[in-house]
């Protein structure tokens, strides 16, 4: 049965779906839509079972994204249409340009045959230090901490920090009898809370070093991979920092080089073509880290929502973020493409 704030959410969508598009006709010209991707995974996929809700989307929404995309917007490379805005040079009237963060191999197997039938551009983000490695991030590794005790009572010695984060999570579940992401979503929210250092440090300590992956599971992309979609020339790639550390203001100047000069260089290496964006990790920056980010690239996306235009900062792109729970149908995607809802 649906309930009537169900049906009353449904009914904004669909309103919505039909206004917005409308009032993108009377934009003015030179409006930019950047949409963020993370993750692209089959409906069936076990991956889906360490990962957030809010990263993935399955390779059927991607097509219906980029089916109403082509529909309303001239598909562009984001720093192709940085450096004409730069130039002064007349830009479309209303553009998009899709990008992907983190480097997931799921972007090879899944994302990349969907963009060469729509022959859609798109930039990936990588994280330099991370190409071709079994390394995981510390939230797919502190949910997957959570699910082995929850299996396996006992099993997994948290530092107290985590234990008081976790507990509350796993005495739900247990009343519960399951313990999905959704679940697991708001520890990862509260341990972002925790300085960057910290967390690291906590999730390795909770760690049995006996049951990290071997390069055979890795879930990022590898050098073969890069170059077969640079090869496509459709996809381009970005420097989303050597390590993913949150460049806010704990950072110190030898870090954010490390992070930001050196990830550049290196990617330019490995992928053997330029690299003119960045993408700052889980969208944090501080003043010191933009200003860096300035003195070596061409603009710089954040997660921030809303449109970009010329007018606005290259440093500071604001981004529309999609993933399935919200955006699998064409009146939700259309609504959220507006950045209103
Ligand atoms: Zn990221």
């Amino acid at each position: 049965m649906v309930s009537a704030k169900t049906l009353a959410k449904r009914g904004v969508v669909h309103v919505v779906a039909r206004v917005a598009p409308l009032t993108w006709r009377w934009r003015k010209p030179g409006a930019l839509v950047v949409l963020m991707y993370h993750r692209v995974l089959p409906k069936d996929s076990p991956l889906r079972k360490t990962e957030q809700p809010g990263m993935y989307v399955s390779p059927e929404t991607l097509d219906l994204h980029l089916t109403e995309l082509e529909r309303r917007f001239e598909l562009v490379h984001l720093d192709d249409w940085l450096r004409r805005a730069k130039q002064g040079e007349t830009l479309p009237h209303s553009a998009c340009a899709i990008t992907f963060d983190d480097g997931w191999r799921d972007n090879y197997d899944f994302a990349l045959p969907v963009l060469v039938k729509h022959q859609a551009p798109a930039t990936i983000f990588l994280v330099s230090s991370y190409i071709g490695t079994a390394q995981r991030f510390w939230p797919n590794r502190l949910m997957s901490l959570v699910q082995a005790e929850f299996e396996r009572p006992g099993s997994v010695a948290f530092p107290a920090r985590l234990r008081a984060l976790v507990d509350p999570v796993l005495a739900q579940g247990r009343a519960q009898g399951r313990l999905d992401t959704e679940a697991l979503d708001p520890v990862v929210q509260q341990a972002l809370r925790l300085k960057e250092a910290e967390i690291r440090a906590l999730v390795e300590a909770a760690e049995d070093r006996d049951t990290q992956g071997s390069g055979d599971d890795r879930d990022m992309l590898d050098v073969r991979e890069i170059g077969m979609m640079a090869a496509t020339g459709l996809i381009r790639f970005g420097s989303h920092s050597t390590t993913h550390f949150r460049l806010d203001d704990n950072a110190t100047e030898d870090l954010l080089t490390a992070e930001i000069v050196a990830s550049r260089a290196r990617l330019r290496q490995i992928c053997g073509q330029p690299i003119d964006l960045f993408c700052y990790p889980n969208g944090i920056s501080s003043a010191s880290s933009v200003g860096l980010v300035s003195r070596h690239y061409l603009g710089a996306v954040a997660t921030n929502t809303g449109w970009h235009a010329s007018d606005l900062d290259p440093y500071l792109i604001p981004r529309i973020r999609l993933h399935d729970d919200i955006t699998s149908t064409r009146d939700a995607f259309l609504a959220r493409l507006s950045g209103w809802l």
